[in-house]
């Protein structure tokens, strides 16, 4: 099977490149081939690669940013998308995008459910609604999955901010009243493969969710991440009235899984090992 991944350096595209199943080859097209703030590049792509399915790991991921250019994330995010998703529906291209629980306002604390009442926060929760709806109407085989609190030994996360700032101060202070679940790059790319070969083989298309468990606040994310790290550093916890940011966040950023596990028997993974994982590989 030859999959195409756009997306060269991101977080989940570098795991895509590193994580190839056996049986699977991949053509892997960066920004100089395709670039989405030229949605017709995309489309001219998608139009002539010769692949049996699609993977999008591109996106424009500087939330607080999209708040002062939300017309350059509607056009990476959604408007390219839809080009892409169009013409991979022409060419029976399945493809697998990945979406955020941006998409969610984050009332009640129950884990969202797949099909619950979309409402995003701000403009990159939107322009990633608007590249979900673009998906649905291409009409063809697709899977949508929305995944939150990406991290990997590449690009900036959370993981990496914590682990320079935790060296150079005793205490820090940490969002304690945002609720999710933080998400291994290396593990989201094992599930695009997993769904990419399922939809073209079988008609199980659709919105899924895949987080790592168990769901926390970002300041027990920060402890973990200090006791593997042996950091000495204490966490303070903090509302997040006290550390505003251009773009409001959902304060439960849970997303029920269980779908996912229904239909192709994929577990949350357990994101404490991911980290032991990158702690590793980042020699930390
Ligand atoms: P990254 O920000 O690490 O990577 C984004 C990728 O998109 C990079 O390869 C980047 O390439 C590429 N890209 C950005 N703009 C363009 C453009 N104009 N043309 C071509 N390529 C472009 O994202 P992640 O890997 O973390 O995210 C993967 C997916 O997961 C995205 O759909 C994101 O919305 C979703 N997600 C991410 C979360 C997170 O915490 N990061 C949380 C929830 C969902 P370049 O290096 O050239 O800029």
């Amino acid at each position: 099977m030859k999959i195409a991944v756009f997306g060269k350096t991101g977080q989940v595209a570098t795991e895509l490149q590193r994580r190839v199943p056996e049986g699977v080859t991949l053509e892997v097209i960066g920004r100089d081939r395709a670039d989405f703030s030229e949605p017709k590049t995309v489309a001219a792509v998608v139009a002539s690669i010769d692949v049996d399915a699609i993977i999008n790991a591109v996106a424009y991921t500087a939330v607080d940013k999209a708040e002062e250019e939300p017309d350059v994330a509607t056009m990476i995010n959604a408007t390219s998308v839809g080009l892409m998703a169009e013409e991979a529906a022409r060419r029976a291209l399945p493809l697998v995008h990945l979406s955020t629980d941006y998409v969610f306002n984050g009332a009640g604390d129950a884990p969202h459910r797949v099909d619950d009442p979309t409402r995003p926060l701000g403009a990159y929760g939107r322009s990633k609604l608007y590249s979900e709806n673009a998906v649905r109407s291409a009409v063809g085989s697709h899977a949508i999955i929305r995944t939150s609190w990406v991290f990997s030994a590449h690009g900036s996360n959370f993981v990496k901010t914590m682990l320079r700032l935790g060296g150079e101060r005793e205490s820090l202070t940490v969002v304690a009243d945002q609720i999710g679940g933080p998400t291994p790059a290396a593990a989201i790319a094992d599930v695009c493969y997993a769904v990419a070969k399922a939809i073209s083989e079988d008609a199980v298309g659709g919105t899924y969710h895949f987080t790592g468990a168990p769901d926390v606040s970002w300041a027990d994310f920060a402890r973990e991440i200090f006791r593997q790290a042996n950091i000495d550093c204490k966490v303070i916890d903090i509302p997040t009235s006290d550390y505003p940011t251009p773009a409001q966040r959902p304060s439960n950023s849970r997303l029920d899984c269980s779908l996912l596990e229904k239909t192709f028997g994929i577990e949350r993974p357990d994101w404490k090992a991911g980290l032991a994982d990158v702690l590793k590989e980042l020699g930390a």
